[in-house]
Formats: structure tokens, sequence, C-alpha cells
């Protein structure tokens, strides 16, 4: 089997999934991180909650930090409306060869940007990279103490509109306290906690769900 667990997943994926079907893709991730080995996407469970979301806001431009192997992109992904871009940030190259890979074998590599690098270097360039003007909606599940720096750059850059819609993940655990206090005391934010259980395990974490308000 492969020598890290991002390629194990992959090999798994390849060997039981539907190649083109995003539904599948995703479920062969679950059932080996369930069965096999923990990892940390963002799981079944939160997934619905992020599904919600997805639909709810019906996004044009959407970004997201931290890709690791692509499954909250294939989720995310599957839903977009047509013609709408996800553009995500992915420091370490060997996860996003991974997830290039994974894309592709569910088929959603034509509405995905996967670009490899820190998130605070990428930030500033995405504007001009993409002539885009603002995000509907940023996935932010990277490194936990880069979830206020990075909105604030966010909101420098000028790529959050009024009612741009943030989805912070594992905000119980591991936790991302400062972030939480900055979103829930901001007035430029409506701030809501979702209740959950981290990926694959019985233990409590949480989705918080914040609306810019300009
Ligand atoms: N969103 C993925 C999912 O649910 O399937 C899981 C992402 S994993 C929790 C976090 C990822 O963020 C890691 O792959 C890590 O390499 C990446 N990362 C951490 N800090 C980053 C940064 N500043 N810029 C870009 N990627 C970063
Ligand atoms: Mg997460």
């Amino acid at each position: 089997s492969g020598k890290s667990r991002p390629m194990r997943i992959l090999q798994y994926v390849q060997n039981t999934a539907v190649q083109g079907d995003a539904n599948s893709v995703i479920s062969a991730v679950d059932s080996y991180c369930a069965n096999v080995e923990w990892a940390m996407n963002v799981g079944d469970k939160k997934g619905e909650i992020l599904d919600a979301v997805v639909l709810d806001v019906r996004p044009r431009w959407v970004l997201e930090l931290g890709t690791y192997c692509g499954y909250s992109t294939m989720r995310i992904a599957r839903l977009l409306p047509p013609g709408a871009r996800l553009i995500t940030l992915e420091m370490n190259h060997h996860y996003a060869q991974v997830a290039k890979q994974i894309l592709g074998h569910a088929g959603l590599d034509s509405q995905v940007d996967l670009l490899v690098g820190a998130s605070s270097a990428l930030i500033p360039q995405l504007k001009k990279k993409f002539d885009m003007d603002k995000f509907d909606l940023v996935f932010i599940d990277h490194w936990k103490t880069s979830y206020l720096p990075d909105t604030k750059l966010l909101e420098e850059c000028d790529l959050l509109a009024s009612g741009t819609v943030l989805l912070a993940d594992n905000v119980t655990c591991p936790g991302a306290p400062e972030y939480l206090h900055y979103v829930r005391n901001s007035p430029r934010y409506k701030s809501l906690y979702f209740p959950s259980q981290l990926e694959y395990l019985r233990v409590e974490d949480g989705m918080e769900k914040s609306v810019f308000l300009g």
C-alpha cells in the first residue's frame, strides 16, 4: 500500500470508487477513514452541514482554505451551480498532488482551481489571478491559528461582500478561540454555531457560520 495516509486514501478510491461519480468517491473516503485510518476530512456528519450551506448560498465564487485530500472540495464542487468556481488553497505539495488525482477520479477537476502555497501569500493574488471581485462563500479549514489572520486578510483584500458566508470547521475541536471571539463580537458579522461531531469520532465539534455584513 501507499507510503503516506493520503496515498493510501487515493489507492482505496482508485480501487473501490466509480470513476466520474463524486458521491461514490466521497463514500469511499468516508468508509476508509471511518474503518481503516482516521483522517482530517470534514467527514460525513459535518459534511451535511457544509452541503446545506452550499445549497443555501448558491455561490458563484467559493474559496476553500485547506484542501488536504480534496474531500470537502468534492462535497462543495458537486453542489455548485453551473458556471461557479471553487478555488482551494493547499500549502503541502504532496497533499495537493493527491487531491488533484482524487478530484480527477470524481470528475470534478474542471470546476476546481487548486493552488499550492500558503494562504497568506495566495489570498492577495486571487482578485487579479481569477479576474474576480468577491467570494460568496469561504470554507475555512486549514491550521486553526490561521483562521483569524486570514479572515482579516480577506477583509483587507476586499474579497468579502455584504452577505458573504464564512463557514469555519473545527471551532470546538481542536478549536479556534481567537477566531470565534472575533466573529461573535464584531459588529461586521452575524455568527451562528452548528453543533456536530468530529469527523469519524464521537467527540464534540462544530462549525461556525458567519455572515459578513460589510
Ligand atoms: N478541508 C479538508 C477536508 O475537509 O477534506 C481538510 C483540510 S485539513 C484539516 C487542513 C489542510 O490545510 C492541511 O492539508 C494543511 O496542509 C493545509 N494548510 C494549513 N495551513 C495552510 C495555509 N496557511 N495555507 C494553505 N494550506 C494550509
Ligand atoms: Mg476540519
